[in-house]
């Protein structure tokens, strides 16, 4: 068995939890039970080639990537923002579910083998300061926090990405706004050295692509040489997210 199929088959064994979506008690190694499994949009089949959206037909970008000023060079997610997926973020993000994260972080392991991601530091999209308060806990830097204990070679380079100012949140603005809400809000921390280092930035959800833009933004301008975005989940294009919503 080689050393990669051995990582994997540890990195999803079975084991005893609680099902992510429904809580239901199940020794499995999804992390979801037959019945929440059968309603995951798996992110594996056509995407977008820079930021890894799910797409269809000819082009090899998507909409966002073929008319935006795109500062990330690679987005990956496990998973499209629908269903099942995205209960098990919003339980994440809002009634504090850190299992969750544990659970979630296999995957964006997994992604980040099969893809042969390759980076020097590993961090995570922050939140701004009266928010972090609010919750008490940032999902991304969960996320962050497991997917590098999984790995155990990698260190997390925490404070790295400030955010400087509360903004809108982001799922309450049109497509147009939440372009515009994010710019500037975001600066590297004078500590965090990025210079000519490759970042992977570690966040739970990407639906424009804002947040992971303005986060690239400020590392590539802090001299990041490379800047990989990976999520649990992304929007589809033209998923119909607005709707989805209701
Ligand atoms: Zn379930
Ligand atoms: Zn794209």
């Amino acid at each position: 068995m080689s050393k990669r199929t051995r990582f994997l088959r540890e990195l999803f064994a079975p084991m005893q939890f609680r099902c992510v979506c429904c809580g239901k008690d199940v020794f499995d190694e999804t992390g979801f039970c037959e019945q929440c499994k059968k309603d995951v949009a798996y992110n594996n089949g056509k995407t977008c080639k820079r930021c890894g959206v799910a797409i269809e037909g000819e082009e090899d970008y998507c909409g966002n990537c073929a008319f935006d000023k795109i500062y990330f060079d690679r987005a990956y997610s496990p998973f499209c923002y629908e269903g099942v997926i995205r209960d098990v973020i919003l339980a994440m993000k809002f009634n504090n579910l850190g299992g969750n994260a544990a659970v979630l972080a296999r995957y964006l392991v997994y992604v980040a083998q099969r893809e042969h991601l390759v980076y020097d530091a590993v961090t995570y999209a922050p939140m701004s300061r009266a928010s972090y308060k609010k919750r008490g806990y940032n999902q991304a830097r969960l996320l962050a926090e497991e997917f590098c204990a999984i790995l155990n070679n990698t260190d997390l380079l925490a404070e790295c990405i400030v955010k400087v100012r509360d903004t809108e949140p982001q799922e309450k603005l049109s497509r147009a706004e939440r372009k515009t809400n994010l710019t500037g809000s975001y600066r590297i921390h004078p500590a965090a050295d990025v210079k000519g280092k490759r970042v992977l930035v570690i966040d739970d959800v990407k639906t424009t692509g804002a947040t992971l833009n303005e986060c690239a933004k400020a590392l590539k301008r802090a001299g990041a040489a490379e800047v990989i975005a990976l999520t649990v989940a992304s929007r589809r294009e033209n998923f119909d997210y607005e709707k989805s919503q209701e």
